[in-house]
C-alpha cells in the first residue's frame, strides 16, 4: 500500500460520502409531430336545430302553375271534341255522350239531326220515337226522355232557344252541370265551372288536386286551384289528356309530359315516389 493513501471507510450515518448516486433512467426521446399533422380534438357536438322539411303540398299554386303550364304545351289547341252546329246540338250531344264515347255520338248525332233538324221538331216527338236513333250511345231509355224533356222545356219557357245561363240551364230535363258547363264553356265562352267528367274526375285524383267523389265538389275543389281565365280551357285540356295519355288502363306515363309531377299510384312508369293515395 502506498504511504499516506488511506481507503476509504463506509460513513457512520452509513451514507457513503461522495458516492455517485445512481443516474435515473433516459425519458424515452420525443417525436416530434408536425401542428398541421396533429389530431385535432373531437369537436364539441352542440345540438343543431332541425332543418325544417318543406311539406309536400299537391295543391301549392307553383305545381298547378307548373300542371297548367305543361297542359297548355301539350294541348295548345284542345277543345269540345262533339261536333255540333248549335248550342242545341251541343246540347243534345252532350247528353248523349253520358257513359258513351265522342266518337260514337259523331256518327249518331250526323243522321239525328238530319232526321229532326231543330228542337222544335225534338220537342213534337215522343221520347219512344227517339229511341232507335240513339240506341247505339246506350241508355237510351234516359237519354231519350232528356232530350224530348229539354227540348219542350226549351219551346215552352225559352222561346226555342238554350239559354246563356246557368240556372236556367239546370231546369232543363237531363241537365245537370256538367252538361251545362260545356254549353257554356263551349259555345257561349262563359266560364261558370270546371266540367267534370270521367276523366277529369281520374285524372284529378291521379294528380291529387282533388280526394273528392262527388262530381260538384270535385269542381268545387278545381275551380278553387285553377284560375277562372283557365277553367274552359282546362277542362277540355284534362279531358283529352284522359284520351290520349291518362287512360283509365296502362296510362301512358312514361309520355306523359306531367310525368314529374304525379305521385299516382297506378303509374306505370315513375322517376318520382309513389303517393299510395293517389289513386283514379
Ligand atoms: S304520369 Fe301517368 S298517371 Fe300521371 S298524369 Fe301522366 S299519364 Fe296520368
Amino acid at each position: 500500500m502506498v504511504r499516506g493513501t488511506i481507503p476509504r471507510q463506509p460513513a457512520k450515518t452509513g451514507r457513503h460520502e461522495g458516492a455517485r448516486r445512481t443516474p435515473k433512467p433516459a425519458a424515452p426521446p420525443r417525436t416530434f409531430t408536425p401542428k398541421a399533422l396533429a389530431p385535432k380534438p373531437a369537436p364539441k357536438m352542440t345540438p343543431r336545430a332541425a332543418k325544417p322539411v318543406a311539406k309536400y303540398d299537391p295543391l301549392a299554386p307553383e305545381r298547378v302553375r307548373e300542371i297548367l303550364k305543361r297542359l297548355d304545351e301539350r294541348y295548345p289547341k284542345a277543345t269540345c271534341a262533339l261536333h255540333h252546329r248549335s248550342a242545341w246540338e251541343l246540347l243534345v250531344a252532350t247528353i248523349l255522350s253520358a257513359q258513351c264515347t265522342d266518337v260514337r255520338v259523331n256518327l249518331v248525332t250526323p243522321v239525328l239531326f238530319q232526321k229532326y233538324p231543330n228542337v222544335q221538331h225534338f220537342a213534337a216527338l215522343k221520347p219512344e220515337e227517339l229511341e232507335p236513333d240513339i240506341r247505339s250511345t246506350g241508355f237510351f231509355r234516359n237519354k231519350s226522355k232528356s232530350v224530348v224533356g229539354a227540348a219542350r222545356k226549351l219551346v215552352s219557357d225559352f222561346g226555342g232557344e238554350v239559354p246563356n245561363d246557368m240556372e236556367k240551364l239546370l231546369s232543363l230535363p237531363g241537365v245537370a252541370r256538367k252538361t251545362a258547363n260545356v254549353v257554356l264553356g263551349t259555345w257561349f265562352h262563359h266560364a261558370t265551372g270546371v266540367v267534370v267528367d270521367t276523366h277529369v274526375t281520374r285524372v284529378s285524383h291521379r294528380l291529387e288536386l282533388t280526394r273528392q267523389e262527388n262530381a260538384e265538389k270535385i269542381e268545387q275543389d278545381l275551380m278553387r286551384i285553377v284560375p277562372r281565365e283557365r277553367w274552359i280551357d282546362f277542362s277540355h285540356q284534362v279531358i283529352w289528356h284522359g284520351r290520349q295519355l291518362c287512360m283509365a288502363r296502362s296510362p301512358k306515363c312514361a309520355e306523359c309530359p306531367l310525368e314529374s309531377l304525379c305521385h299516382a299510384a297506378d303509374k306505370t312508369w315513375s322517376t318520382v315516389e309513389i303517393h299510395k293515395a293517389a289513386k283514379p
